[in-house]
């Protein structure tokens, strides 16, 4: 279909991690693309790498082997960043840090690495077609997720587009938070979409993600009007504390019910396999208090939650 939304593609773009054999994201076996940069700060954010646009350095002392045995990032860092602690191991001192990656390109443990690396669409979908025989088979392809894709539309765009004509199938996995154009101009070119709704509280939704859900909520309903035979699955993260109501899933339920009879709808638990990497970046856990979910009140959600699939 001929892209009317004069979205242009971008061939380079910023990507945190490529991760294939997942059977979560999609139809058969996916090729998991991760794109930097999102507009949402969620609280519970799984992926806190992707939220911003460049490359980040992380940093595991665990792996240190000991500045007194090593010390090869504070000899080369050209801006004084890195510090010996009380435990001989490396400190950054992130205030200093301009990102440039020497200490990560030296580090012989792994310790200092970089996240996030500008990838061309060529050498992604490369990478993606190595697993084609199982996508064939499978029913599988790429899926684009973040970060949030929508956030380097034009990319995203070039990857979709490229995938297509390759062959490839392609799902997207996003908030829906961007300009309706770009949403439609990369929905034309996909053949799977994930969408998440947090919550349909305007206040709440602001509390726990940083943003208003007004546009999130008309994209949806615009996206099933306008794509009416593309599948649809909504997902809910579900957060101890922000939206573990059955008042909050019976609402969003309800209001999937009122677009479209076809839409799967999920909820996915809580977990907090995120929060080494906060440590890594040198960012406080958020949700460090939260408590946690238990599996009866999963049940019960999900109870509440039930919508007819057409799967
Ligand atoms: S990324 Fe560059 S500036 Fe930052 S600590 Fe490493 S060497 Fe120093
Ligand atoms: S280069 Fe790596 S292993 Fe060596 S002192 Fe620095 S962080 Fe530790």
């Amino acid at each position: 279909m001929k892209d009317k939304s004069h979205l242009n593609t971008v061939m380079e773009g910023c990507v945190f991690n490529i991760q294939k054999f997942s059977l979560h994201d999609g139809t058969g076996i996916r090729t998991l693309v991760f794109l930097k940069g999102c507009p949402l700060n969620c609280m519970w954010c799984a992926n806190p790498e992707g939220k911003n646009h460049y490359p980040e350095i992380a940093y595991n002392p665990e792996k240190c082997i000991g500045v007194d045995q090593c010390g090869a990032c504070l000899r080369i860092c050209p801006n004084g960043a890195v510090s010996r602690d009380a435990q001989n191991k490396a400190f950054i001192d992130r205030n200093l840090c301009n990102r440039c990656g020497l200490c990560a390109d030296c580090c012989p443990s792994r310790a200092i690495e970089v996240l996030g690396r500008m990838m061309t669409a060529e050498e992604v979908i490369r990478i993606v077609e190595e697993d084609g025989a199982f996508y064939s088979r499978s029913g599988g392809g790429l899926t684009l997720s973040g970060g949030e894709p929508l956030d380097q539309p034009g990319f995203s765009l070039a990857l979709l587009e490229k995938a297509h004509g390759r062959g490839l199938r392609t799902a997207i996995e996003t908030s829906g938070l961007a300009r309706w154009e770009i949403l439609e101009a990369l929905c034309r070119h996909a053949d799977q979409v994930f969408y998440d709704i947090k919550s349909l509280d305007r206040k709440r939704h602001v509390a726990g993600t940083g943003v208003d859900n007004t546009r999130i909520a008309e994209n949806l309903k615009k996206l099933c009007a306008g794509f009416p035979c593309l599948p649809i699955t909504v997902r809910t993260p579900v957060i101890p504390g922000f939206n573990d109501s059955a008042a909050e899933i019976r609402a969003i339920r309800d209001f999937l019910s009122a677009i479209s009879a076809d839409i799967i709808y999920e909820l996915l638990p809580y977990h907090r396999f995120g929060e080494s990497k906060y440590h890594s970046l040198g960012i406080d856990y958020p949700l460090k208090d939260a408590p946690g979910l238990t599996e009866k009140m999963m049940e019960t959600l999900r109870s509440l939650s039930d919508r007819p699939s057409r799967l």
